[in-house]
């Protein structure tokens, strides 16, 4: 471990001398020296690559004999504290702390200088415990990436002062430390004993467990499919808890895309803790700034936030406090926080780093400054992850790799700008203009990205962040977004390679001019997300449509060795009947003839047994054109329909109108708000309507994307085009059995739904495969080594979970 908060090991050579507790030095200080105000104000400070190369300036401007990165250690109690010192130099006797920075020095806030000093010290004493010194020069080396100077603060201390420093910090660690190692022993004792909240389980539900457990004891990830109403978060949650314990497991991260996954995750460890109400389990919530700030007019720091202001002096308590209560969702962090006068959010950052499950978005573990995700390699913790409705994973990951940006908001930034950034501003503007000078399409993509306009970019980077450090109180809300744009586009442009395009769109701008919009456009993350599956444990990734594996598994980066499990659906193909309109086109050519063999068709299906049904449309345009012919046609049948943007409350009354008594059609669009995560059981939906296969538009951008696939995956059409229809398409299907009591109707609205490759993609209890597809599938299994889980969650002969129910 190198800069961890700590973990906790036996010490099998001494069995008197129990668990010890490793706490890295930086680890320990912000733990014990941190005090004062929250202080989050944009300072430009170093990128991690230009503090790196501070580093090596300074070291590389020392004698010879310097010796750099020195690896230290000591103990006190049983506490073992290490790190690595930046430099000593044996011939003066100064152990050295590097820091890069910007700006004014002086205008560094006084608790990082106080953080700064408390690291040296113990490393100061570290040094001379370890080669028997009796006093020593420490020294802080403030290295100002600008001006490429250094202020150099020094002290002289002798080893007992550094001892003494030393043991002190330990002291105010080790209470704590010792309730960490107390924790974790009833902790892990008491998931040993873990019994499952229900009398059984449901179908399916087992199979999953199993699969769920066994793949957190071989260390592998897996990818499960399977059908709403098995109970899927608790399916999952459970084995792995249970398999902590024996596997040291340090922390479950439950990751979803939606606030509704997060309350589902709470719901069901709610109900495993109803039947072990003693257990020290901590759980915690994350929730975004924005909805989880009591201040939102205000900014984040002291002199304006009066929970920013303290934060530090206050936030152990706090962090008592919450360890003690356990469950922290929302409200009660909330309760807490305000309890001790701390800002709730960022008492929520630091409360991850000692919970034992997490529940928070997917961008916490795997965007590019994922903070779980850096939490987890620099602490060496051990993880298992669950990737809650994972085929959405695709589309967010590709946001999170993508970077845009746009030369209409560039050039007014220009006008606006500080005079000093005239020169670098007009520099990257010539090299913006002749980024696309040649291009005669407005939409082309480019093999690469200019090295010129890269460095005109960074340039400009490096001069606006110089310009913020040095005039800190000045307002430049543009030019901060801009340079935070450029920052993400260089640090995107820097891995730039066949998993992204960059293109280049122009549009027309004043006087005859033409703007281009450039975007590092991401189409397979997988490049990306490889290295956040194989740094946790065990990951399974779970959903109702994951479907065919081997198209997730390849665009987001499933290592080979993982396992793939369908589990069987607790529903039977008599609950459902599928109908497929052979005789309709929904083709975009085909769409204003096919109109009212549409409206006709759902007419006659209402007729035949009034009650709620859903139709699902590729398009607001699409869905209202039908809509209105319906209502022309059919004036008597009740209906709604969604529209763009709608608001929580029209959202809620566009549900509540699917009551159990109630008759008539709502109108939404394939992969919107009512096409995956509600809920509409039994008679408050019978039917759905579904027209064309979801397929995504074909234009310039989505026809390279599938260019990029078919060079990647031999597979183009089908990775861009056919899979992520279908998926839309089944889900939106999903609404309308949710219990093994539901009975119901689904009518897919094209041809091409007969065409057997299609069939293959739906659902197996629907009854409607045959077997080419799977066959394919099999192949491909084969081809990759990914292991398939038999139908009683068998994996390698690995035990099965040991699971007393309740
Ligand atoms: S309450 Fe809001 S403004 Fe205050 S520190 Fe927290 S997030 Fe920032």
């Amino acid at each position: 471990m190198t800069d961890g908060i700590g973990h906790m090991r036996d010490d099998a050579s001494d069995p008197d001398k129990g668990r010890t507790y490793t706490v890295a030095v930086r680890a320990l200080c912000e733990f014990t020296a941190k005090q004062g105000d929250l202080d989050l104000r944009f300072t430009p400070s170093p990128s991690a690559l230009e503090g790196m190369a501070g580093h090596t300036t300074v070291t590389s401007r020392r004698a010879k004999h310097y010796e750099s990165e020195v690896s230290l250690s000591g103990d006190y109690k049983q506490l073992h504290v290490r790190g690595r010192a930046d430099g000593y130099d044996p011939k003066r006797n100064r152990v050295e702390e590097i820091k890069t920075f910007r700006g004014d020095l002086e205008k560094m806030p006084d608790n990082h200088r106080h953080l700064h000093w408390a690291q040296v010290r113990i490393y100061g004493w570290l040094l001379c415990q370890s080669r028997g010194l009796a006093e020593i020069e420490i020294a802080l080396v403030y290295y100002d990436i600008g001006t490429q100077k250094e202020t150099v603060l020094v002290e002289t201390c002798t080893a007992s002062m550094l001892q003494q420093y030393f043991e002190e910090h330990c002291e105010d660690f080790i209470a704590w430390a010792e309730q960490e190692i107390q924790h974790r022993t009833v902790r892990d004792a008491a998931l040993t004993s873990l019994t499952f909240p229900y009398a059984d389980f449901r179908q399916g539900q087992r199979q999953l467990a199993e699969a769920v457990y066994k793949s957190a004891v071989a260390g592998r990830c897996l990818m499960a499919q399977a059908s709403t109403g098995i109970g899927k978060t608790i399916g999952t949650i459970f084995p792995l808890l249970k398999a902590s314990a024996t596997q040291k497991i340090d922390k479950l991260f439950f990751l979803t895309a939606k606030t509704s996954g997060r309350a589902l995750a709470l719901d069901a460890i709610h109900l495993i803790r109803q039947h072990q109400p003693a257990s020290p389990l901590r759980v915690l919530e994350l929730v975004a700034r924005d909805k989880s700030c009591e201040h939102p007019d205000k900014a984040c720091h002291g002199q304006s936030c009066p929970l920013a202001k303290g934060f530090y002096d206050r936030v152990g308590q706090a962090r008592q406090a919450a360890v003690r209560a356990v469950m922290l969702d929302q409200a009660s962090l909330r309760t807490i926080a305000l309890t001790h006068q701390v800002c709730p959010y960022y008492l929520s950052q630091e409360l991850a780093r000692w919970s034992d499950v997490v529940i928070g978005d997917y961008n916490y573990y795997f965007d590019g400054s994922a903070m779980l995700y850096a939490l987890t390699t620099d602490n060496q913790w051990r993880i298992s992850l669950l990737i809650d409705e994972a085929h959405n994973l695709l589309e967010r990951a590709r946001k999170m790799y993508s970077a845009e940006l746009d030369q209409q908001q560039f050039r007014s930034l220009r006008q606006t700008a500080p005079k000093s950034l005239k020169g670098p501003l007009d520099r990257l503007h010539r090299q913006w203009q002749s980024l696309h000078a040649e291009q005669t399409n407005d939409y082309q993509v480019h093999a690469g990205i200019s090295s010129k306009f890269l460095l005109s970019l960074q340039q400009v980077g490096a001069d606006i962040a110089d310009f913020i450090a040095e005039n800190p109180e000045s307002m430049h809300a543009d030019l901060q977004q801009f340079y935070f744009d450029a920052l993400h586009f260089t640090r995107l442009a820097e891995c730039f390679g066949d998993h992204s395009l960059f293109d280049i769109t122009k549009t027309n701008a004043q006087g005859g001019r033409k703007n281009g919009r450039l975007c590092l456009r991401n189409v397979i993350p997988a490049p990306f997300l490889q290295k956040r599956f194989t740094s946790s444990h065990a990951c399974t990734l779970f959903s109702a449509t994951l479907s065919p594996w081997h198209f997730y598994a390849d665009t987001l980066g499933m290592p080979d060795n993982t396992v793939w499990i369908e589990v069987e659906a607790p529903f039977e193909t008599r609950q459902l009947s599928v109908h497929i309109a052979h005789t309709i086109s929904t083709r975009y050519q085909d769409r204003e003839h096919s109109l009212s063999a549409i409206v006709d068709l759902i007419a006659r299906q209402y007729s035949t047994q009034a009650g709620n049904y859903l139709a699902f449309f590729s398009s607001f345009d699409y869905l209202n054109k039908v809509c209105t012919l319906f209502v022309e046609r059919y004036p008597d049948i009740p209906v709604w329909q969604q529209s763009r943007r709608m608001a929580e409350d029209e959202r809620k009354a566009f549900l509540d109108r699917f009551t159990p008594d109630g008759k008539g059609i709502g109108f939404a669009v394939l992969g919107g708000a009512f096409a995956e995560g509600i809920d509409l059981p039994g008679n408050r939906l019978i039917g759905a309507f579904i027209a064309t296969l979801g397929l995504p538009q074909v234009n310039e951008i989505n026809e390279q994307m599938r260019y990029r696939m078919q060079e990647s995956f031999g597979d183009g059409y089908d990775y861009m085009y056919l899979y992520p229809g279908l998926q839309k398409v089944v889900q939106a299907a999903g609404r309308v059995i949710r219990t093994q009591q539901d009975q119901g109707v689904i009518h897919l609205m094209d041809d091409r739904f007969g065409r057997e490759k299609v069939l293959d993609l739906l659902p197996r209890w629907w009854g409607m495969g045959k077997s080419e597809a799977k066959e394919y599938c099999q192949k491909k299994m084969k081809a990759s080594h990914v292991a398939l889980i038999d139908s009683h969650g068998d994996l390698d002969g690995y035990a099965r979970m040991p699971i007393t129910p309740h």
